[in-house]
């Protein structure tokens, strides 16, 4: 048995955040909970307070942070609480865990997930988006400091598994073929989707997941950003990665080998199962997950995504063909816009819009330093903004 692995949580009340905590309170013995961060869901962190006992809580702001602070002195707790985005950076770096699970959602899981890399932890990687603004960034500090980065991202997480792991073996991968589901509008027809309501683009076919990921999902701008996010981590060129549907998201994820063997990772479409793999690795253990019947399923279906259908795919796809240095605007755009359709500001065959116009409306700018990639997501977001402005006007 390991030693005892002490985590820090990022986005510890979201979707990926309460997996996690499912697989972890299934193996006391192995983790220990050091922090837990938040952005304002207090009640839900403090009852993961009460169930883990971190030594630390974060949260976004000063006023949450006295209530929950309150709070557990009450129920005497001794869980220091901590607010902001340096407190995040801070602890991601700091001494007391070793390993940190990057699972705040968007550009703001960036800086505390780098202060990770720089700090040299074991990161298991679910925060896509912070890899699509600073691939390059990102992987050169994981580099520097010897971190380990596990991917949780259920696709990427196939691929590594399917990957070979002894040294200089990594000669004879052909290709990656990354699946995709197809989202709940797989099918539906296309008139109909301007008219589509949050709720129903939340609607996931398959997999239960937060707000954001699931309109990306809908939009299959998800694969884009899983494409980018496939070639940093694995230094893969873009142009030797498939997007392949498979509605029935059992098949997480294929490598073909240069004779043509084809490897896959299948499992039950259940997050734990990633998280089980990246927390434990190169260890395995129990998840929680269902074992996959595939008798019962009987039926794996493929076919090719449509540009047509799917138009923010398609803008991912000219981001990567045209070299990925737009990545960071694309992902910035493509979080207000979804953001605005969350709202009820703009309508879902519009998000597409939003993206389109931040790509013409600025040149992409020089993303080998921090603070240049931080501009760019900036400078995007106002444009799209104005955008919406523009559009829900
Ligand atoms: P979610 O919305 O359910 O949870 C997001 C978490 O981040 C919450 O704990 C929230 O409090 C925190 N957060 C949000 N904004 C913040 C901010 N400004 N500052 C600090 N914390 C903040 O999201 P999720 O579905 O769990 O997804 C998290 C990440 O994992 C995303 O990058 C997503 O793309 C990726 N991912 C999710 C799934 C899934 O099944 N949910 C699968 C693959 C990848
Ligand atoms: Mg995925």
């Amino acid at each position: 048995m390991s030693t005892l692995q002490r985590l820090l949580i990022l986005g510890s009340t979201g979707s990926i955040g309460a997996s996690t905590l499912d697989v972890v309170a299934r193996h006391p013995q192995r983790f220990s909970v050091h922090a837990l961060t938040a952005n304002r869901n207090i009640d839900k962190l403090f009852q993961q307070c009460q169930a883990f006992h971190p030594a630390l809580a974060i949260v976004g702001g000063a006023e949450d942070a006295m209530q929950l602070q309150a709070r557990l002195r009450a129920a005497q707790l001794r869980t220091e609480v901590a607010h902001g985005a340096d407190a995040l950076c801070q602890a991601a770096g700091s001494g007391g865990c070793d390993t940190v699970v990057a699972a705040i959602v968007g550009a703001a899981g960036l800086l505390p997930t780098l202060s990770a890399a720089r700090a040299g932890k074991k990161i298991l990687l679910a925060n896509k988006e912070a890899l699509v603004m600073s691939g390059a960034l990102f992987m050169r500090a994981v580099r520097e400091s010897g971190a380990v980065l596990l991917p949780v991202d259920s696709e990427h997480n196939a691929i590594f598994q399917c990957l070979p792991h002894s040294s200089g073996s990594g000669l004879g991968v052909e290709r990656l073929i990354l699946t995709a589901s197809g989202g709940p509008f797989r099918t539906r027809p296309l008139a109909t989707l301007a008219d589509v309501t949050p709720d129903q683009a939340c609607a996931h076919p398959n997999w239960v997941m937060g707000r954001k990921i699931s309109v990306d999902s809908a939009t299959m701008i998800n694969k884009g950003l899983e494409v980018i996010e496939a070639h940093w981590l694995f230094d893969m060129p873009a142009q030797r990665i498939d997007v392949l549907i498979h509605p029935q998201s059992i098949i997480h994820s294929m490598v073909v080998y240069s004779d043509q063997s084809v490897l896959a990772q299948l499992g039950n479409p259940d997050m734990r199962t990633p998280i089980a793999h990246a927390l434990a690795y190169p260890e395995r253990i129990v998840s929680g997950v269902a074992p996959l019947d595939l008798a019962t399923i009987a039926t794996l279906t493929f076919e090719m995504p449509d540009m047509a259908r799917f138009p923010c795919l398609r803008l991912a796809f000219d981001v990567i063909r045209n070299g990925g240095g737009a990545s960071a605007m694309l992902n910035a755009a493509n979080e207000v816009a979804v953001a605005a359709f969350l709202a009820g500001r703009i309508r879902f065959t519009e998000i597409e819009r939003v993206i389109g116009a931040t790509l013409q409306g600025m040149p992409a700018a020089d993303a080998s330093s921090i603070e240049g990639v931080l501009e760019m997501d900036r400078r995007a977001r106002e444009i799209a903004q104005a955008t919406v402005k523009h559009l829900s006007g």
